[in-house]
């Protein structure tokens, strides 16, 4: 591969609508040309812990540092043990936070710059051709499933991002239905970090994915659990899956079953009833529904 050109952040003399580059897994294997190098800002690095015991993570923390850090893993178990599953361990050491939750999906029909709805066209080539590993939920124009493992943990906790020049919003705010794109930042904007509420006592946690190999894959589904059991009955439910639809996906239809004392096979079963799947991606329903009794099996385990 040849050296790509860097442009760095300092200076002020690069145009803003470069992209930003982190750690460079997903962008560099999509994208030539100059970048607004982020590697070098150190005060975007790091796990810092609020007085309340919240924390707040930069946007240049590693994966790797998320699904090592002892208290992470304690405070935020849902959080840690999804960042410890996804990719390889070569991609956690680089990949950063803020490029897990804005990089783009995996379609190969954007990858190859077909003339997509996502490359300035207006089709979706995936419909008419090879749809299985498409969406599930949802009936976008787009069916590329949003790739982001760690937006949908930080959906099941109800966390918030700070932007550059905007504040803190909810992780949710990040996507949308628009089949142009992967999140609504615009060009330049920058994601400075995520902040997660204070931690729940007692909390059980777990993260599931199906995928089609082994290792170095993107799910087909994947799902994380986070419960709180007081006196036999669910107190507590966030539920969220990944994998299946445009936008990382809570599933309050499982939640509310569980805080209404239903067995885990019937709460994980409710995950149906929001599918509308395409022709290819019927076996995703099951996929789905299975893979959400599997994690609140473990998380109940836990
Ligand atoms: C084999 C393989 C398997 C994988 N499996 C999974 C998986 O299961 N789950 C999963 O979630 N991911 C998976 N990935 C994807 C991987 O996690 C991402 O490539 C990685 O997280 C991107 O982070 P990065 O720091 O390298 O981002 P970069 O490549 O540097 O950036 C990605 C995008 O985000 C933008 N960006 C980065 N940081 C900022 C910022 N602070 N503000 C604004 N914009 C920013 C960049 O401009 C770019 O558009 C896999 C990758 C591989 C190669």
């Amino acid at each position: 591969m040849t050296e790509p050109t860097r442009v760095a952040a300092a200076g002020g003399t690069v145009s803003a609508v470069l992209p930003f580059l982190a750690g460079g897994t997903d962008l560099i294997a999509r994208a030539a040309g100059e970048w607004i190098d982020l590697r070098d800002r150190t005060e975007l690095t790091g796990i810092a812990w609020q007085p309340d015991g919240s924390a707040r993570i930069g946007a240049l923390t590693t994966i790797a540092e998320l699904a090592r850090d002892q208290r992470l893993r304690a405070a935020y178990p849902a959080l840690a043990a999804t960042a410890a599953e996804l990719a390889t361990p070569q991609i956690r050491a680089v990949a950063t936070l803020g490029g897990n939750l804005l990089q783009r999906n995996r379609c190969a029909y954007f990858r190859a710059g077909f003339a997509c709805h996502q490359n300035g066209g207006a089709c979706c080539p995936a419909r008419e051709g090879i749809a299985r590993y498409g969406t599930v939920i949802g009936s976008g124009p787009c069916v590329a499933p949003h790739p982001s493992s760690l937006a949908m943990a930080l959906l099941a906790y109800d966390a918030t991002v700070e932007v550059e020049g905007r504040g803190h919003l909810p992780v949710a705010s990040l996507y949308g239905e628009d089949p142009t794109r992967d999140h609504l930042l615009a060009p330049g904007e920058l994601l400075l970090g995520a902040e997660l509420p204070p931690p729940v006592a007692g909390e059980r946690a777990a993260y599931v994915r199906a995928t089609g190999r082994v290792q170095a894959e993107w799910p087909l589904a994947e799902a994380a659990a986070r419960l709180v059991v007081a006196g036999g009955s669910v107190v507590l439910a966030a539920v969220a899956a990944g994998g299946v639809a445009r936008t990382p996906v809570r599933l309050p239809e499982v939640e509310t079953a569980l805080l209404a004392g239903a067995p885990i096979a019937e709460a994980a079963a409710r995950a149906a009833t929001r599918c509308a799947p395409l022709p290819e991606t019927r076996y995703k329903v099951a996929l789905l529904t299975g893979t959400v009794e599997h994690v609140l099996a473990k998380a109940i385990a836990d």
